[in-house]
């Protein structure tokens, strides 16, 4: 399974950065969870094959992207693109973005070969197919209704928290999965900013040390992603301090094979 965190930055060179305003998540170039900077950053043949899009939450960091990938798309779709949330996520997109004052109604509009997007609803905690990927979900704790994922190919699987502070379920869930090969957890603030991380429902690296306990395994890969832009060299070097067994900084722009 090929994953990649696209990036949504540039440097003073005009090359892709590791400051990440905006999350999305592509995965063996085909179906996206989180679509942040997804009409941004990714490559035309990402852009031809995505036509599935799984949503973790409807904070804007995480679907800043989405009406303008759709719209880029408009003309040219031959199938609509499938967004897959909750009823919650669905109803706040419909009501807070597609809602001809911030973007078209896309749902109630279709080119010459019909509609060009189509939600794909399922329950908090269900499992679902997309594409070749078997998908997971599981609810986990942040402001708004939002969901972390266990994806799996068949052969491996592979975990994302999504934005999350404390929780359990992923976590047993992550024990539970014999051909996990890695996690991709969040950790959002430095430690000094612990009444921020609390208010806003994210991880600190003193918090993600207590989370990575509830995991059996300690020798499945995690790779943390989310990192705050602005106190990126301070979490990293938060966690570096902590020593955690098999714990790295998720790279933005690589592929990671699993
Ligand atoms: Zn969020």
């Amino acid at each position: 399974m090929k994953i990649q965190m696209l990036p949504s930055t540039i440097d003073e060179n005009g090359r892709a950065s590791v400051r990440q305003h905006l999350l999305s998540i592509v995965i063996d170039d085909r179906v996206a969870i989180d679509a942040g900077c997804l009409a941004f950053s990714c490559t035309d043949h990402q852009r031809d094959e995505i036509r599935d899009i799984i949503l973790t939450h409807t904070h804007l960091d995480h679907i800043a992207g989405l009406p303008l990938f759709i719209d880029d798309l408009f003309a040219t779709l031959t199938e609509p693109v499938r967004i897959h949330a909750t009823r919650e996520m669905i109803d706040i997109l419909e009501r807070d973005v597609f809602n001809w004052s911030i973007y078209p109604r896309f749902s109630e509009l279709a080119n010459d070969n019909g509609a060009v997007v189509e939600y794909r609803e399922f329950a908090r905690g269900s499992s679902f197919e997309v594409k070749h990927l078997s998908v997971q979900s599981v609810g986990v704790n942040h402001k708004v209704s939002a969901n972390g994922y266990i994806v799996s190919d068949g052969k491996v699987s592979v975990a994302i928290t999504g934005d999350t502070a404390e929780t359990d379920e992923i976590w047993e869930k992550c024990n539970g999965v014999s051909n996990l090969k890695a996690i991709l957890a969040e950790c959002a603030f430095p430690d000094e900013m612990d009444d921020l991380a609390n208010v806003s429902d994210h991880l600190t690296p003193r918090r993600l040390r207590h989370e990575l306990e509830k995991l059996n395994d300690r020798d499945v890969p995690v790779f943390i992603i989310n990192l705050k832009p602005m106190y990126r060299e301070k979490v990293i070097g938060q966690i570096t301090d902590l020593d955690l067994p098999n714990v790295d900084i998720l790279e933005i722009g690589k592929v990671y094979e699993f």
